[in-house]
């Protein structure tokens, strides 16, 4: 009797030990559940948080954009404007000598010449808004495009004291496209002007590769002013402009790459750069190709 009453004081104590560690843990359990809760509900009121002030932000630089962007867009048109009345009323006066008058001329074709650049982003990127920007497929020499592109640029690039090359690879015969003909030149020539734009020293060369079967990877390389790391992506939105918040440094209102990248989609391609800031650029898009 003595031995049984002895044996289940035991039991009883380690059962209520037990019981102990039981309520314990449990405790414990409740209250990594209760912190758990607090903690997830803390976290919800701060990812609210972050995307109130994200929206916020991002509607402060729209907002910023949109005001640079009417700034420039009116010192775009203001200069060009003011460049062809002031010439044309300077090839008025009496007394010119035929350099001053062809130099004026220049001049003014310079600025009729940026003007209608202007006129022409504005109409496209309104076409793109308006859904009316159609593609026209037709069968093109895709070596023929890039030597008329590099014949039509080569004297602005040599004036500017640059090295211009270009590369072609695959025969005359394969090299037959079926795209947008304007498209691709158009891109072309919107990465081109750029690159001519942005670079003072050395050299630009543009062309393409082929990087798989069904793909020509096309490239224009500038050694200019660069890209900054975190600009690389937002120079491809409308409107964007790297210097936008700073002085004039470079005339442009930021829709060419804009324009190019939905250009690059609409045939079925992809663009992006790779930049080093002082170093220069390149350019690279891709469109699909079926030999
Ligand atoms: P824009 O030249 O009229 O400003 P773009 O849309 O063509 O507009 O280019 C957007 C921005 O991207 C430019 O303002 C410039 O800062 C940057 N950029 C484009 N191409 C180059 C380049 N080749 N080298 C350096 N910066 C470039």
């Amino acid at each position: 009797m003595d031995i049984q009453t002895k044996t289940d004081r035991k039991l009883q104590k380690e059962i209520n030990e037990l019981r102990e560690e039981l309520y314990f843990l449990k405790a414990i359990k409740d209250i990594d559940n209760h912190k758990r809760k607090q903690l997830e509900h803390e976290l919800e009121i701060a990812k609210e948080k972050i995307t109130t002030i994200g929206k916020i932000e991002k509607a402060q630089e729209s907002d910023k954009l949109k005001s640079a962007f009417l700034s420039n867009i009116s010192h775009e048109i203001r200069t060009p404007m003011n460049g062809i009345l002031g010439f044309a009323n300077l090839l008025k006066e009496p007394g010119l000598t035929g350099e001053q008058q062809q130099e004026y001329i220049r001049l003014l074709n310079e600025s009729g010449e940026r003007m209608l650049n202007l006129i022409n982003d504005l109409v496209d990127i309104s076409k793109i808004e308006a859904g009316l920007m159609a593609v026209e497929i037709v069968e093109l020499d895709i070596n023929e495009q890039i030597e008329y592109v590099y014949s039509s640029f080569k004297p602005e690039v040599e004036q500017k004291g640059l090295q211009f090359t270009f590369k072609t690879i695959i025969s005359v015969k394969e090299a037959m496209l079926k795209t947008d003909r304007d498209k691709v030149i158009t891109i072309l020539t919107n990465l081109i002007k750029n690159a001519i734009k942005y670079t003072n020293l050395g050299a630009i060369e543009f062309g393409y590769t082929i990087v798989s079967s069904g793909t020509l990877e096309f490239f224009v390389k500038d050694t200019g002013i660069g890209i900054p790391k975190s600009r690389q992506e937002a120079i491809f939105e409308r409107f964007f402009h790297s210097d936008i918040f700073n002085k004039k440094a470079y005339q442009g209102v930021g829709l060419g790459l804009s324009i190019t990248k939905v250009y690059v989609e609409m045939l079925g391609g992809k663009i992006w750069v790779e930049s080093e800031e002082g170093k220069g650029s390149i350019f690279y898009f891709s469109l699909p190709y079926v030999a």
